[in-house]
C-alpha cells in the first residue's frame, strides 16, 4: 500500500507497457519506416531532441480543431497540442483563412506592419506592460530577456530554478532535470548542464534556487549580494508535469526581488493566454517586471514577445556601434529618433531577421483578439476541471498511486502519490506507470505528449465528448492495471 491506495504490481506495468508498445508498433508501421529515414538525415531522427522518444515519434500528416492524423492514418485526440502551443486548436477557421490572405500577399518584408503594432497593444493590455519586443520562440524571448535585464541592472548572474525549462540558449540550459548525484544540497543547488557544449563560464552566471522555497532563496539571494540581475522564473512549473507555486510564493518572489534591486521575470510561454486572458499575471495577481511569451500567442506560427516595465525595456536601442545608417550617409540615422548611438555599451541590441514579420503578427493579432478573447477562459477552465475530475475520479475509484492536476487548462496526472512541490519530489515519479499509460492512451486514440514532464493542454476547439473519451480510455487502463 502507498499513501493513496494499492502499490501497483511491476510485473503488471512492465506487462501491460511491453504488450502496449507492440500494438503500437503494429499500428504505426509507416512512422516507423519514415523514422528510418529520417535517422540517415537528421540526429535522432527529428529537428528537435524533444520529439525525439523510444521506440519512435509518430510521424503526423494532418490535423484541424482537437484531431491529428499520423501517417499510418491513426485518428488521435490530440491532448499534446503541440507541447502547449495550440490553445486556439489545430488551424482555428479564422486563423487560416487570415493566414491564406497572408501566405498569398508577402510572408516576410523586414519592414514593419500595422498588425505588429495592434499585436503589441493586445500584449500591453493583457499583461499590463509598457513596452513589448517580438521574436520568433520562446527561446529567443528568454534570452533577449535576460539580456535586458543584465543591460538595465548592468550586472551579470542570473537566478533559474532547478526543474525549470526557459530554452535551450546556454545561461538557462542547466539544471533542467539534473541526475540526483549531481544536483547538491537543495538549500544551494549546484548549476548542472543540460548539454555538452555550454561553456563552464557561462554556468558560472547562473545560480541555481530551489523552486517554492522562499527562505532558501533568500539565503542565496544574501549570498550573491549585488550581483544578480534577474531571477527567471515559470510560474508554475509545466516542465515538471505541473506544479503550481505555493499559496504567496510568487508574491514573496516580488518582495525578494524588489529588497534586491533584482529584475523578476516571468516565463509566460506556456502559461500566457493559456492560464487566463492575462496569463499567470492575472490568473496569480503578481506583476513581473518582465514577461516572456512564445507558444500560444501566434495560435500555431512561430513567434515569441517579450515586454514589460518601460523603464526596464526603454534599454533596448539601436545596435551598438552599428554601420548599418553610417554606411547610409547618417541620412536616414537623423531621421530615426532613437539612433544616436552612444559612446560605451550603454544600449541593449534586440535584433532578428524574422522578427515582427508579416505571417506571425498577422497569426498573433488573429489569435488574440478573435480566438483567445476573454469569453474563451471559463469554458476552457470548465473542461480542465472536468478531465481533472474525471481522472481523479478514477485514481480514487482503483486506488492508483497518483493524483490529477491542472492550473487552468493545463494538467496532467502525476503518477506519484505525494505532492511534487519542487524537481526533487518529481524525481520519484513512476516512469514506467507513466510510459504504459502513454501508449496505451494513444493505442486508443488519445494522445498525450511523450513525457511525463509535461502536460495536456486544452482548446477552444476541443468537446466535452473529448473530455469524456480521455476519462473513459483512462478508466479501462487503470482496471487492466489493477485487474
Ligand atoms: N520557456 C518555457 C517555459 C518553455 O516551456 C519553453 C518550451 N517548451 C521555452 C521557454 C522555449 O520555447 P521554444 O521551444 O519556443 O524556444
Amino acid at each position: 500500500m502507498t499513501a493513496t491506495g494499492h502499490e501497483v504490481s511491476r510485473s503488471r506495468i512492465a506487462e501491460i507497457g511491453a504488450r502496449e508498445e507492440e500494438s503500437y508498433r503494429q499500428r504505426t508501421r509507416r512512422s516507423a519506416e519514415l523514422f528510418e529515414r529520417a535517422r540517415r538525415s537528421l540526429p535522432l531522427g527529428v529537428a528537435s531532441s524533444f520529439q525525439a522518444y523510444d521506440p519512435y515519434p509518430l510521424f503526423m500528416t494532418d490535423a484541424q480543431g482537437s484531431r491529428i492524423t499520423d501517417a499510418d492514418g491513426n485518428e488521435y485526440i490530440d491532448f499534446d497540442m503541440a507541447f502547449g502551443v495550440l490553445a486556439a486548436g489545430h488551424s482555428h477557421p479564422l486563423l487560416a483563412e487570415a493566414l491564406q490572405h497572408r501566405v498569398a500577399n508577402g510572408t516576410c518584408y523586414t519592414f514593419p506592419v500595422e498588425d505588429g503594432i495592434a499585436l503589441a497593444e493586445e500584449i500591453r493590455a493583457r499583461f499590463g506592460a509598457d513596452l513589448v519586443r517580438f521574436s520568433n520562440s520562446g527561446t529567443e524571448a528568454t534570452m533577449d530577456a535576460i539580456r535586458v535585464a543584465r543591460g538595465y541592472t548592468g550586472r551579470e548572474k542570473i537566478i533559474k530554478f532547478e526543474g525549470g525549462y526557459h530554452g535551450h540558449h546556454d545561461d538557462v540550459l542547466v539544471s533542467i532535470q539534473p541526475p540526483r548525484d549531481a544536483m547538491g544540497p537543495v538549500e544551494s543547488p549546484n548549476t548542472v548542464p543540460a548539454s555538452a557544449g555550454i561553456p563552464r563560464s557561462r554556468i558560472a552566471e547562473t545560480v541555481i534556487a530551489p523552486f517554492n522555497e522562499p527562505d532558501m532563496l533568500a539565503g542565496i539571494l544574501d549570498a550573491n549580494q549585488g550581483q544578480i540581475a534577474a531571477i527567471i522564473v515559470e510560474p508554475v512549473q509545466f516542465n515538471i508535469g505541473v506544479v503550481p507555486p505555493k499559496d504567496g510564493y510568487l508574491q514573496r518572489l516580488r518582495e525578494l526581488a524588489d529588497e534586491h534591486g533584482i529584475v523578476l521575470i516571468f516565463d509566460e510561454v506556456k502559461t500566457g493566454v493559456v492560464l487566463a486572458w492575462g496569463g499567470a499575471y492575472e490568473h496569480f495577481g503578481v506583476k513581473p517586471d518582465l514577461f516572456c511569451l512564445a507558444k500560444s500567442i501566434g495560435g500555431g506560427i512561430p513567434i515569441g514577445a517579450f515586454g514589460g516595465r518601460r523603464e526596464v525595456m526603454a534599454v533596448i536601442e539601436t545596435l551598438e556601434g552599428s554601420q548599418h545608417f553610417a554606411g547610409m550617409g547618417g541620412a536616414v540615422g537623423t531621421a530615426v529618433e532613437h539612433s544616436t548611438i552612444p559612446s560605451g555599451a550603454t544600449r541593449v541590441a534586440h535584433l532578428g531577421t524574422f522578427n515582427g514579420n508579416p505571417l506571425s503578427m498577422t497569426a498573433g493579432l488573429v489569435t488574440l483578439t478573435q480566438i483567445l478573447t476573454k469569453d474563451a477562459y471559463p469554458r476552457l477552465h470548465a473542461m480542465a476541471d472536468r478531465l481533472t475530475a474525471g481522472s481523479q475520479a478514477v485514481l480514487d475509484e482503483l486506488s492508483l498511486p497518483g493524483y490529477a492536476i491542472n492550473v487552468g487548462p493545463k494538467g496532467c496526472v502525476m503518477f506519484t502519490p505525494d505532492r511534487v512541490t519542487n524537481y526533487r519530489d518529481f524525481i520519484g515519479l513512476d516512469a514506467d506507470l507513466w510510459a504504459a499509460s502513454f501508449f496505451y492512451l494513444a493505442n486508443r486514440g488519445i494522445l498525450l505528449p511523450p513525457g511525463p514532464d509535461d502536460q495536456w493542454t486544452l482548446s477552444v476547439q476541443h468537446s466535452d465528448a473529448d473530455i469524456d473519451r480521455y476519462i473513459e480510455v483512462f478508466r479501462d487502463f487503470g482496471r487492466e492495471l489493477v485487474a
